[in-house]
């Protein structure tokens, strides 16, 4: 059942403090298990709704740009370092060679231009909490050399296959500010074959 507005947790921060407003842990009525076979108790459901309080550090301005429709990197830029000009996607925010914090920049044009299909997989069972579309076709997307990285990503528009060209797609309507926000289709998807909510 959708929750009130009461019944939902909200945090602000207010002079460096997180401040929680409203419910964060709703504990509901538990339910007996019964044996139909022998009319026995073998125990009992235990429901529990928490919201977790997610911090994203470093990390924030990557899950803020998805809803403005651009993809953030991190590249390290630290003359001393062995792999300075790495760029990372994901987004590391320390170089993993020379532990520096990393320059963010934005690598949506390049995206755009030079993301394929590295490998894939398709799932058709998926968890608990699962909002994609059956089968989920994951894929790990490389970008040109200069990303040293391979990003995970889920191929919403179109088949996957080996060295296949895609380009990404933002929820700039109803973000999430999760990385439900991106997404990938195949080359030559027009803009009317999006799901809701998604633009390139
Ligand atoms: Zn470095």
């Amino acid at each position: 059942m959708p929750k009130t507005e009461k019944e939902k947790g909200f945090v602000d921060i207010v002079k460096k403090r997180y401040k929680p407003k409203g419910a964060f842990h709703i504990i509901e009525a538990n339910q007996p298990i019964y044996n139909k076979d022998t009319g026995k108790l073998a125990g009992v459901t235990n429901p529990r709704d928490m919201t977790y309080i997610h911090s994203y550090g470093g990390e924030a301005v990557f899950f803020d740009s998805l809803g403005k429709g651009r993809l953030m990197a991190s590249r390290c830029d630290n003359k001393k370092c062995e792999t300075k000009g790495s760029i990372y996607e994901p987004f590391r925010i320390f170089c993993p060679d020379c532990l520096r914090k990393n320059t963010v920049i934005d690598i949506t044009e390049k995206a755009q231009k030079t993301a394929k299909i590295h490998s894939f997989i398709i799932t058709h069972r998926s968890g608990a909490f699962n909002t994609l579309p059956k089968p989920i076709k994951f894929i790990n997307i490389e970008f040109d050399e200069e990303v040293v990285t391979i990003l995970m990503s889920v191929l919403v528009v179109g088949e996957p296959e080996i060295g296949k060209k895609v380009v990404p797609i933002f929820r700039t309507k109803n973000s999430t500010y999760t990385i439900m926000d991106l997404m990938f289709v195949v080359e030559g998807t027009k803009e009317s074959e999006l799901p809701e909510d998604f633009t390139f």
